[in-house]
């Protein structure tokens, strides 16, 4: 025992050590080998400044000394500081001991700095538009911009649109700044069962952020924009005679039943809101996917674990690489399961799927709005129907 602000040494295998590393909790300091219930024994732990992130607690009669665990990886022991006062404690802090003189010197560790509360694991699918930026790579030093495109199917002239679900990637292309963002980083929190866990933090806003998956949907105007093909954009431009001359009436009419039908059966009109409302629908195909087993990936990743003990930015960059290998296979496998569901390219299967989802309410209910709309503007069409599509059973 010494007195002051000297700083003892520490008996580590045999040798006199100013630090031990790698050592387990709990750690016992003998101080005496027989004590009566009132005598005392002072035992200063010290605390190196910058060896560790947590002060000693400002220990008072009846409270626990906390040191934090040091932490230390270096094999060869370092001199200690010249000046006493960067590491020693000058105060006396008590800890109360049972009769085999035996106190609880609890020791902290990197945990003690992290917060308790647990963020949710959450994901957002966000739709975006044709030429849609995303890095060729991940790495950060391999920034190849790659555009993901629905219209350059060179095997379907006549595409409509198009839509494909994106791989994915952590960084995303920022359009204000131009450059690739990292979207976000993995945060660590101490859990109830005390071993670190994470969550996702956006580095910009500090805030904790859902996982970004993306879906591309577009309209394939190079393909439809053709001279003898009428756009309708939206529903407004049916009361425009430059958009549908009058003596057009029954066409536009049977133009617009014909987009009940997969494919378009149409001459001259294109309801181009109907193409784009088709291909969030497949979106929704891929979301309903995801949402059924995004529970699964989110209780994964929520059970990742550290050691409070051994944690240190090492061990956080290690789990980051763990958790987004589970993102990264878990949209593989969902984009997976999408395209078996969707039916291999040209099968019967896609085509029946398509037709499915050219039968859905968004679909059909707009087409009813829109054919209200034109007989709206020319009541002789007030009791016309739309006929079968050319593959259904004419009765
Ligand atoms: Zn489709």
């Amino acid at each position: 025992m010494i007195e002051g602000c000297d700083a003892g040494l520490i008996l580590n295998n045999g040798a006199m050590e100013n630090y031990f590393a790698e050592v387990y909790q709990p750690i016992y300091f003998v101080a005496a080998n027989d004590l009566t219930e009132t005598d005392t024994v002072r035992i200063r732990v010290g605390l190196i400044e910058g060896s560790s992130s947590k002060p000693v607690n400002k220990g008072g009669e009846e409270k626990e000394a906390i040191i934090t665990n040091l932490n230390k990886n270096k094999k060869e022991p370092e001199p200690l500081p010249m000046n006493p006062s960067t590491y020693c404690f000058p105060e006396n802090f008590w800890t109360p001991h049972d009769l085999e003189g035996v106190s609880n010197l609890v020791v902290g560790d990197e945990c003690d700095n992290l917060p308790t509360e647990q963020q949710e694991i959450s994901y957002t699918l966000l739709e975006q538009p044709e030429f849609f930026i995303v890095p060729h790579s991940d790495l950060e030093e391999l920034k190849l911009v790659e555009l993901i495109q629905v219209c350059n199917d060179t095997a379907h002239p006549n595409q409509n649109g198009g839509s494909i679900p994106v791989e994915y990637k952590r960084y995303r292309y920022d359009y204000t700044t131009n450059s690739f963002k990292i979207s976000w980083v993995l945060e660590p929190y101490k859990g109830i069962d005390g071993y670190v866990h994470y969550y996702f933090k956006n580095q910009q806003s500090n805030q904790s952020t859902s996982i970004l998956f993306d879906y591309v949907t577009g309209v394939c105007y190079t393909k439809i924009n053709k001279p003898w093909l009428t756009l309708i954009e939206n529903i407004s431009d049916i009361d425009e005679p430059t958009k549908i001359p009058s003596s057009d009436d029954k066409q536009a009419f049977k133009d617009f039943c014909g987009h009940l039908c997969y494919p378009n059966e149409r001459a001259t009109y294109v309801l181009v809101e109907i193409i784009q409302i088709h291909e969030s629908e497949h979106m929704n195909d891929f979301e309903e996917i995801i949402s059924r087993s995004f529970p699964k990936l989110a209780q994964k990743i929520e059970d990742h674990k550290d050691l409070c003990e051994s944690y240190d930015e090492t061990v956080r960059i290690n789990a980051e690489k763990v958790i987004y290998d589970m993102i990264e296979n878990f949209i593989d496998e969902a984009i997976s399961e999408f395209q078996a569901k969707s039916g291999e390219p040209n099968s019967e299967t896609e085509l029946n799927n398509e037709r499915k989802i050219q039968g859905r309410p968004s679909i059909t209910n707009r087409i009813e709005d829109y054919k209200n709309a034109l007989k709206n503007r020319f009541s002789i069409l007030k009791d016309e129907v739309c006929q079968k599509c050319s593959y259904e059973e004419q009765n």
